[in-house]
C-alpha cells in the first residue's frame, strides 16, 4: 500500500523551507498572493487521482459523479461572483486559456491586436516567442512616452489600419482602469471579437473596485492565483455574446454558439483530463472570494497599493503614469540610476522579493530592465495596512540606496524577518 512508501524528506524538507521564505520576507511581487489553508487542503485532495474528460454531466470517464458536483460548484460561484452566464474552469492557468480562447475563435494567420509587452502586456497576447505570436499575425498597441497611459485614439487608429480579428485588453504591468466601453466601440467597427484578460485584477474586478469587463467583452480569461487569491489556474467567462460572430464551424462542419466552441477549445483542443483538485480548490476560492471579508480584502489591497505610490513618489520614485488605480505599479529606476536587474538582486538579500520589469519605450534588454514591478495583493492578504507600506517602502529606499553595503542589507533583513513575524501567515 501506499502508506508504506518512505515520506520523501528530501522533497519536504525543500517545501519547509519555501515556507519559511514566504512566512519571513517581504512578497511585492504584484501577481502572487496567499491562498487560505482550504484551498490548499482542496488542491492537495484525492481528487488529483480522478480522471474527468468532459464536463459535468458529460464526461468520457465513470466515476465523476462527485467532481461533476465539485465543478458545478465551481461554476456557479465564478457566474456569481463576475455576474456572468457561462464559464469553463477547466483552463489550467491563465496561458492555457487565452491558448484555448485562440483555438476556439481564430484561424492561423489571422490578425490579433494586443497590448505591447514592452508596455506591461502579457506574452500570450501576441509575442513572438509565444504560440499567439508564431499562429497568428500579431499587432500592437502601447502607452504614450510623456503619460504612461494607453491613448484610446490611437487604439483606434491601429484598430481601423490592421483590421484584426480579435483586439485583447489587459496586462501584467499596467496600473490604470480600462475603457472598455471605447474598446468596445472599436472592435464593432471592425467587427473584431473583444477578448479582456483580466489575470491581474479579477479580485477587485470582483468586487466591483474598477470598471466591469463582462459587460462590454465578448470573452473575459482570468487566472485564479493572483488578486483572486486561488489556486494556480484559469478561467474563461462570458455574460452576453454567445453568438457565433464569424460564423466560426466546428470539424463537422456546424456553427455552434461560442460558449460551446470555448468548452471545445479548452477539451479536446488544448487540453486533456482537467484538474479536479485544482477545480476543487478554485470552488473553495470563489466562495471565499464571495464573502463580505474578501470586499475588505480588496479594498484594503486598492488602499495600500496607493499608500505605497504615494510613498515611493514623496521619497522621489518615478511611477509610470504617476500613481495606480489597482494593486500594482512599475518604478522606472533611471531617475535613481539603477536598473531592474541591480535592484531586484540587491532587495533579496534583504528578504523584499520584486521582479525586474520592463518600462514603457526602455532601452535595456529584459534580463537587465529600467524598472520593477510591485504589488499589494499578498502583504494585504498578510494583515498590512497603509502605514506599513510606507515601512516597505522605507526599507525599498535603504536597501536600493544602500545597495553596496552588506552590513546594512543584512541588518535591514533582520529587521524585516522580526517584523514579519508578527504577521503570521500559516499556523
Ligand atoms: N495573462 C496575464 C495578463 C498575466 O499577467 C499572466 C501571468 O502572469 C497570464 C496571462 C498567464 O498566467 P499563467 O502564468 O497562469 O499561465
Amino acid at each position: 500500500a501506499t502508506t508504506t512508501i518512505a515520506r520523501d524528506t528530501q522533497v519536504f524538507d525543500l517545501i519547509a523551507k519555501e515556507k519559511h521564505r514566504q512566512e519571513s520576507g517581504i512578497e511585492l511581487i504584484a501577481s502572487e498572493n496567499f491562498t487560505s489553508p482550504q484551498v490548499m487542503e482542496a488542491a492537495g485532495s484525492v481528487l488529483t487521482n480522478k480522471y474527468a474528460e468532459g464536463l459535468p454531466g458529460k464526461r468520457y470517464y465513470g466515476g465523476c459523479e462527485v467532481v461533476d458536483e465539485i465543478e458545478q460548484l465551481a461554476i456557479d460561484r465564478i457566474r456569481e461572483l463576475f455576474g456572468a452566464t457561462w464559464a469553463n474552469v477547466q483552463p489550467h492557468s491563465g496561458a492555457q486559456a487565452n491558448t484555448a480562447v485562440f483555438l476556439a475563435c481564430l484561424q492561423p494567420g489571422d490578425t490579433i491586436l494586443g497590448f505591447d509587452l514592452s508596455h506591461g502586456g502579457h506574452l500570450t497576447h501576441g509575442s513572438p516567442v509565444n504560440i499567439s505570436g508564431k499562429y497568428f499575425r500579431p499587432t500592437f498597441y502601447g502607452v504614450e512616452k510623456e503619460s504612461g497611459v494607453i491613448n484610446y485614439d490611437k487604439v483606434e487608429e491601429t484598430a481601423m489600419r490592421e483590421r484584426p480579428k480579435m483586439m485583447i485588453c489587459g496586462a501584467s504591468a499596467y496600473s490604470r482602469d480600462w475603457d472598455y466601453v471605447r474598446l468596445r466601440a472599436i472592435a464593432d467597427q471592425i467587427g473584431a471579437l473583444l477578448l479582456a484578460d483580466i489575470s491581474h485584477p479579477a479580485g477587485l474586478i470582483a468586487k466591483g473596485l474598477l470598471n466591469d469587463p463582462l459587460e462590454h467583452c465578448h470573452i473575459v480569461t482570468t487566472t485564479t492565483h493572483k488578486t483572486l487569491r486561488g489556486p494556480r489556474g484559469g478561467l474563461i467567462m462570458m455574460r452576453n455574446d454567445f453568438e457565433n460572430p464569424f460564423g466560426i464551424k466546428t470539424p463537422k462542419g456546424d456553427i455552434r454558439m461560442m460558449s460551446s466552441l470555448l468548452d471545445s477549445g479548452v477539451f479536446p483542443g488544448t487540453q486533456g483530463g482537467p484538474l479536479e483538485h485544482i477545480i476543487a480548490a478554485k470552488a473553495v476560492a470563489f466562495g471565499e472570494a464571495l464573502s463580505d471579508d474578501f470586499a475588505d480584502y480588496a479594498t484594503q489591497v486598492k488602499k495600500n497599493a496607493q499608500a505605497m505610490a504615494k510613498a515611493l513618489l514623496d521619497r522621489g520614485y518615478q511611477i509610470i503614469s504617476g500613481g495606480t488605480d489597482n494593486h500594482l505599479m512599475l518604478i522606472d529606476l533611471r531617475s535613481k540610476g539603477l536598473t531592474g536587474k541591480l535592484a531586484e538582486n540587491t532587495l533579496i538579500k534583504a528578504d523584499i522579493t520584486i521582479n525586474k520589469n520592463m518600462v514603457p519605450f526602455d532601452d535595456k534588454s529584459p534580463m537587465v530592465t529600467s524598472g520593477i514591478r510591485v504589488g499589494t495583493p499578498a502583504m494585504t492578504t498578510r494583515g498590512l495596512k497603509e502605514a506599513d507600506m510606507e515601512r516597505i517602502v522605507d526599507y525599498m529606499d535603504t536597501v536600493l540606496m544602500n545597495h553596496d553595503n552588506d552590513a546594512k542589507l543584512s541588518a535591514v533583513k533582520d529587521d524585516i524577518n522580526s517584523w514579519m513575524k508578527a504577521f503570521p501567515l500559516y499556523a
